[in-house]
């Protein structure tokens, strides 16, 4: 099929590529004209495991474009996938103004082609947006183009850091609209993939990735929450989990894991956009307004951690281990380290930092930070140590070595990977979180 993608984002991109390793011919046009002549040359402007090679193998083999043309973009295309962002205004409801300029460039660009190019398109809405945006975009596309189409509500559900794993491993696809000539086309496109297809209306497929996200988001806080009070009883929240993940009712990949709480740019995002759109409808949620809040507290209660550790951190150097919202990702929207580190700035502690890959975009945010090549360079002198991120690099590193490096023996685990006992008989004060 001929597809045209809008939005060479982390969803759009890998799509894109995506469809272009099954075959299709894709064009992804951005509005950022650095970000498509990076792409032109086959360098990914994101770090995400595997998607580098794939573009350029695709774009070397004629299926895979990049242009910052809309035109030139959905002219061919059968399907134009919209995935562009749609952050949190600010006051948490969904910002739409990416996804209507967007709509509004899809509707001109066809509304200019002749008379013969006007062929059935699918218009299919990647990125998440409020209950009923199909609707709206139907509404705004038939103001422009005159020709056939259909707008398709088909939710993405990719983590970022094995995005491309779940490109082609969908646990499910959504396809929400009840035409049965989109169905046929999306049936088409998304034959090669053996996952189930669940064919709903556009207004269900919009709510299922709402409710997904906050769903997973709710498993965090939950644990996150229990973690508290495993802590004063002095149970171990990590076992607690595992005993619960064993029923089959829970899952073995449940989101039960205690730490520093969910960050990135979709679940605080999502929560907070369907807390909105709940509030439109005069409904409350009033769990989801418990889940933000109790991920807020986890960031700010590694900092009293810190300060449980080091009480006068003034001028204390503070290593951190870790810095994207999670392993395999340079992304740092709404990274919970991001938050620490500002309140140790905050508080006067000089702050050294290593990740393995979010290091470029940490420095436009941080000159204050000094980053290190390698966690062990990181702790040299440092007086305590906070793990942000659980890369596995940290899992295997030599516990000795940074004890010896360190100026003062104290860690603060917030994500749980290191062995208490073996920290303690190294002479580590150490604290994680539920354990
Ligand atoms: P992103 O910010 O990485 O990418 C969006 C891209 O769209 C940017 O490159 C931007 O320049 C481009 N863009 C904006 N307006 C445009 C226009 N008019 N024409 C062409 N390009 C335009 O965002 P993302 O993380 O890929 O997320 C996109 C959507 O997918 C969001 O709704 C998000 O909630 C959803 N989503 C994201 C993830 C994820 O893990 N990132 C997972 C599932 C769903």
């Amino acid at each position: 099929m001929k597809i045209a993608i809008i939005g060479a984002g982390y969803v759009g991109l890998v799509t894109g590529t995506g469809f272009a390793e099954l075959g299709n011919d894709v064009v992804c046009v951005d509005i950022i004209e650095e970000k498509v002549e990076k792409l032109r040359n086959a360098i990914s402007p994101i770090y995400e495991p595997g998607l580098e090679e794939l573009i350029a193998r695709n774009s070397a083999e004629g299926r895979l474009s990049f242009t910052v043309n809309h035109a030139d973009a959905v002219k061919d295309a059968q399907v134009i996938f919209n995935a562009v962002d749609t952050p949190s205004a600010d006051d948490g409801s969904v910002s739409m103004k990416s996804l209507y300029a967007a709509t509004q460039d899809i509707a001109k660009a066809l509304a200019k082609l002749p008379k013969s190019s006007q062929f059935y398109r699918v218009i299919v809405n990647k990125s998440t947006v409020p209950i009923g945006t199909a609707d709206e975009v139907t509404k705004r596309i038939a103001a422009h183009y005159k020709g056939e189409f259909d707008v398709v509500s088909n939710p993405e559900f990719l983590r970022e850091g094995q995005a491309v794993h779940d490109f082609f491993h969908p646990d499910r696809v959504v396809i929400g609209n009840g035409s049965p000539r989109a169905r046929e086309v999306m049936k088409t496109l998304y034959q090669p993939f053996k996952a189930p297809v669940l064919f709903v209306d556009t207004k269900t497929a919009e709510m299922i990735k709402y409710a997904s996200n906050a769903f997973l988001a709710t498993s965090i806080s939950f644990i996150n929450s229990l973690s508290e009070l495993c802590e004063s009883l002095g149970a171990d929240v990590t076992a607690v989990s595992e005993g619960m993940k064993l029923d089959k009712r829970i899952g073995k990949q449940a989101f039960l894991t205690a730490g520093a709480g969910y960050g990135g740019s979709c679940f605080s995002k999502d929560v907070n956009g369907l807390l909105s759109i709940a509030k439109g409808q005069r409904s409350h949620l009033p769990i989801l307004t418990a889940t933000e809040k109790i991920n807020k507290q986890q960031r700010q209660k590694i900092v009293a951690k810190v300060k449980k550790l080091l009480p006068n951190i003034g001028k204390k150097t503070i290593a951190v281990w870790g810095l994207a919202f999670k392993p395999g990702t340079d992304d740092l929207r709404d990274a919970p380290a991001i938050e620490v580190i500002k309140s140790l700035i905050a508080s006067g502690a000089r702050v050294t930092a290593f990740d393995p890959v979010a290091e470029g975009n940490a420095r436009k945010l941080f000159p204050q930070v000094q980053f290190a090549p390698n966690p062990y360079e990181t702790v040299e002198g440092a007086d305590l140590l906070v793990v942000m991120t659980e890369w596995d690099e940290f899992r295997s590193i030599d516990r000795k070595k940074i004890a010896k490096l360190m100026a003062g023996k104290r860690m603060v685990d917030g994500r749980n990977i290191f062995d208490r006992k073996e920290l303690e008989t190294l002479g580590f004060k150490y604290e994680a979180i539920g354990r």
